[in-house]
Formats: C-alpha cells, sequence, structure tokens
C-alpha cells in the first residue's frame, strides 16, 4: 500500500549529500535487503501526482537508470538547501502542496505521510512529524555530564516535512543560508509548522548501525507466499483409491508410482510452489524405486517440514478434488483431519472438497481424478 496524495500534491526526495559517515558509498544508494535506500524512500511516495528526486551531479546516470519515468531527477547544490531549492524550481509551481522528504529515511510509514497531508488538507500551513524526547537530556564536556536539560516541550524532527508550494518556495528565497531542515526556514519565515506524528521506524540512515537497524525493521515486515498445485491420475484396477489421506472403496484404483493420492499430490506441490522449491517429482524421482507405492504423506511431511524449516507458518490450504465418484462428501472431514496432522496444523486451517466436472473431459468420463490445491505460507 502506498499513499494515495490529493491532487496538487507533490513530493521531493533529497538524495544529493555525499554523506559517507554510514561507510563506503553514499548511504542513499547503499542496498537495503534488495532494493537502494533511495528506491524505498521513492516507493513510499508513488502515490503523488508529482515526484521530484534531487541527486549528486555524479549519481545522475545512475539515477536516470534506476528511476527514469514518473520521477523528474535533477541535480542538487553544495547545500540541503540549494537541493531542496532545486527540487522547487522543478515544480515550477505546477503544485498547490510539496511534501520534502529526506531520501534517507527508506522506513517512512504510510500512516506517517498520511499525517503530514491530513493537517495540510485540515488547513494547517505547514506540518511535520516528529517524536517526544523520552530521554533525559545532559550537558556534557570531556565525557562528563556538567548538566541536565529539560526535555518538556523536546521533539526529534523528521520528514516527510509538508508546506504549500508558494510558502516554502518563498521562505527559500527568503533565507537562502543553510538550515537543518525546511521547518527552521518555514518558521525563519513566519510560518506556523503544526506537528505531526513521527514513528520510532522513520529513522534516518546516518551511521553503519543504521543499516543492520533498518534491516531489522524491514526484517518484522510479513512474508506471505502462495503455491498452487494441479494433479491428475488415471483410474486402472483395483477396487479402492488412497485421496488426502483416506482410504475409499471404489470400482476401480488409480494408477501411479507411488499410492497415487492425487489430491495430496496437488497440495504438496503447492507447499513445494510457494517455496519455489520445484515439485514432489524433484524431491522424490520417480525413476527412484524406493518410492514404488510409497505413502504420500511422505511426501507432504516433507514439503511442510521443508516450509517451517524455512521459517514458514501454514496461513491455510485449499484442495479441490475433481471427479464424478467416488463421492468425497462423507470423506472430506476425515480427509481434512488427516492432512492437518500430516501438516502438524490446526485442521482449521485445512479445506478439502471436491466438484464434478458435469461429466465433460476426462473427469467427466471417469477415466481419472484430477486435484487442484492452493496453500498459503506466511513468515512473521
Ligand atoms: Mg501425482
Amino acid at each position: 500500500m502506498t499513499v494515495k496524495a490529493p491532487s496538487g500534491y507533490a513530493a521531493i526526495i533529497t538524495g544529493a549529500g555525499r554523506g559517507t559517515r554510514a561507510g563506503g558509498e553514499p548511504k542513499q544508494w547503499r542496498d537495503l535487503r534488495g532494493r537502494s535506500v533511495l528506491a524505498r524512500s521513492l516507493d513510499a511516495f508513488a502515490g503523488f501526482d508529482r515526484v521530484v528526486l534531487v541527486v549528486h551531479p555524479d549519481d545522475m546516470a545512475r539515477a536516470i537508470r534506476d528511476f527514469a519515468g514518473g520521477v523528474t531527477i535533477v541535480t542538487g547544490g553544495e547545500t540541503r538547501a540549494a537541493s531542496v531549492m532545486a527540487g522547487l524550481q522543478a515544480l515550477d509551481g505546477q503544485a498547490s502542496h510539496v511534501l520534502i522528504h529526506d531520501g534517507a529515511r527508506p522506513l517512512v510509514s504510510d500512516a506517517v505521510i498520511q499525517g503530514v497531508i491530513d493537517a495540510l488538507q485540515g488547513g494547517a500551513q505547514a506540518a511535520a512529524p516528529a517524536l517526544p524526547v523520552s530521554d533525559a537530556l545532559w550537558n556534557g564536556a570531556e565525557g562528563a555530564v556538567t548538566g541536565t536539560t529539560s526535555r518538556a516541550g523536546l521533539f526529534r524532527a523528521q520528514t516527510p516535512q509538508g508546506f504549500t508550494l508558494d510558502q516554502i518556495s518563498n521562505a527559500h528565497r527568503l533565507h537562502p543560508d543553510d538550515a537543518a531542515d525546511d521547518v527552521e526556514l518555514a518558521l525563519k519565515a513566519g510560518i506556523p509548522v503544526a506537528i505531526t506524528p513521527g514513528s520510532e521506524d522513520n529513522l534516518k540512515i546516518t551511521f553503519p548501525a543504521d543499516f543492520a537497524r533498518a534491516e531489522r525493521i524491514l526484517g518484522t515486515a510479513m512474508d506471505i507466499r502462495l503455491g498452487n498445485g494441479y494433479d491428475v491420475h488415471a483410474f486402472g484396477p483395483g477396487d479402492h483409491v488412497w485421496l488426502c489421506g483416506v482410504q475409499i472403496a471404489h470400482e476401480a484404483g488409480l494408477v501411479g508410482h507411488s499410492d497415487a493420492d492425487v489430491g495430496m499430490h496437488a497440495l504438496t506441490d503447492a507447499i513445494y510452489g510457494a517455496l519455489a522449491e520445484g515439485d514432489i517429482g524433484r524431491h522424490f524421482p520417480p525413476s527412484d524405486p524406493q518410492w514404488k507405492g510409497a505413502d504420500s504423506a511422505i511426501f507432504l511431511a516433507h514439503a511442510a517440514d521443508l516450509a517451517r524449516e524455512r521459517g514458514f507458518t501454514f496461513g491455510n490450504a485449499d484442495v479441490t478434488l475433481i471427479c464424478e465418484a467416488p463421492k468425497i462428501g462423507p470423506h472430506a472431514v476425515a480427509m481434512q483431519a488427516r492432512l492437518a496432522q500430516i501438516m502438524d496444523v490446526d485442521p482449521s486451517r485445512i479445506s478439502v472438497k471436491a466438484t464434478t466436472s458435469e461429466r465433460l473431459g476426462f473427469t467427466g468420463r471417469r477415466e481419472g481424478i484430477a486435484a487442484i490445491a492452493t496453500a498459503a505460507l506466511i513468515r512473521a
């Protein structure tokens, strides 16, 4: 989800700094779990009509390669204020409001952005997120505490900082000297600034340890995987079939290398699919005689264990058997219980249902049974 900004809202993402206090290449270009810091910062503003990215001249080619299309890319100046000014000029008056965001804050949440927008929409001339200071504050010198400072009324400033385009552009023209942030310039220009809720996760990446912290925060994001599976087995000689781990008397059997449990095979493949781990054939080659006549519970248990090894739990699984006969309904609860037992999950997370194919096709002609399955895996 990204915030859908009201029409007329623009965003400026500042990424022109050469700051290397985080170590190595400029922090905003470094990889953070597969995407650059700047890419993550830009993602958060994808729902804005206009987005201007301000980069260092040395990074222009890379910025065009990574972000061209949808984003206006301009080069910044010597100071932060000069870079913001370049972004404001690129908007050329074509916006009512602008949110100015530090590109080194890649984990800004929708709620933080929405809070700024809501304040502006509610009539605030300017609004910016902050967190009240909760630690005690000391004065210190030469490694010793020399005094204390009251934390009452003190806030830690964050971004995005939101303004009307006219007012912040004027403030920058009036006070071209550098400032810690745009709120400081706004105050110098006499613009009142509302404080909106900030977030501890909206950290500014400055030091090497900040990358580790950002990765930990990202690591708590939920990873949800879906997989599907499909299988078919033909009827052959026999007097029973195995379906979802339940033996059912029938006028024919199912042909297969293992016990031909078509439903369990589809479910097993759905789990392997969610893990991007191929299919049953990859883990239990049919060319291997040890799996002849095997209980398919071995396959399902292996897939479920693999999911758990990777840190996943089961959201749910849904199996549909497609056949004219045998009747599945009377066995569905037993199938649900057996699959849940093999996967070691609560039966309420497992669904087994059936349909005919209206006598159409191979299942309709009672030549075999087909099964489809879906599995959802969750890693919190
Ligand atoms: Mg099969």
